[in-house]
């Protein structure tokens, strides 16, 4: 029985986005062939080369926040499967140095949670443990080198 749920970026609202043809920020929907390193935020798996990816700009909140964090992220250009194990934490994503950035209840930010991992560190372990402190509602996996957000997790349900 996994903890956690991985929770990738939402179908629903790529989806929205692929017919408006442009992310939630304005830029357009312009889709490459990838090179193959590209870590796609709607499966949670690097990028084959030659399969059509989009760079767009993206945040998790859906409500506005004052904790609010954009930024780019590779997806896949057309609908893809998915994450399919949200109780598994990804095999080859977020591996490199990364900040498990904590919220709150309310919403905002736990820095007393905040915890830095980095290889040869566990990663699931640290996960589970930050996500079954009572203060910790939510996490933010960023990769510390690029800045950008890996995926968000949450006590399982
Ligand atoms: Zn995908």
């Amino acid at each position: 029985m996994s903890t956690y749920e991985i929770v990738p970026i939402s179908p629903e609202r790529l989806d929205a986005m692929r017919v408006k043809d442009e992310d939630e920020f304005g830029n357009p929907w312009k889709p490459f062939p990838a090179e193959g390193w590209e870590p796609l935020r709607c499966c949670l798996r690097k990028a084959e080369p030659g399969e059509a990816v989009a760079l767009i700009c993206y945040t998790p909140w859906t409500e506005p926040s004052p904790w609010m964090e954009a930024g780019p992220v590779f997806v896949h250009a057309e609908r893809c499967g998915g994450y399919p194990t949200p109780d598994r934490y990804p095999d080859d994503m977020a591996r490199g140095k990364c900040m498990f950035n904590t919220f709150d209840h309310d919403g905002n930010r736990a820095y007393d949670h905040i915890t830095f991992v980095s290889p040869g560190d566990s990663y699931e372990e640290t996960l589970a443990e930050l996500l079954g402190r009572p203060e910790v509602a939510f996490v933010h996996v960023r990769s510390v080198a690029a800045g950008c957000l890996a995926f968000e997790a949450r006590p399982a349900r």
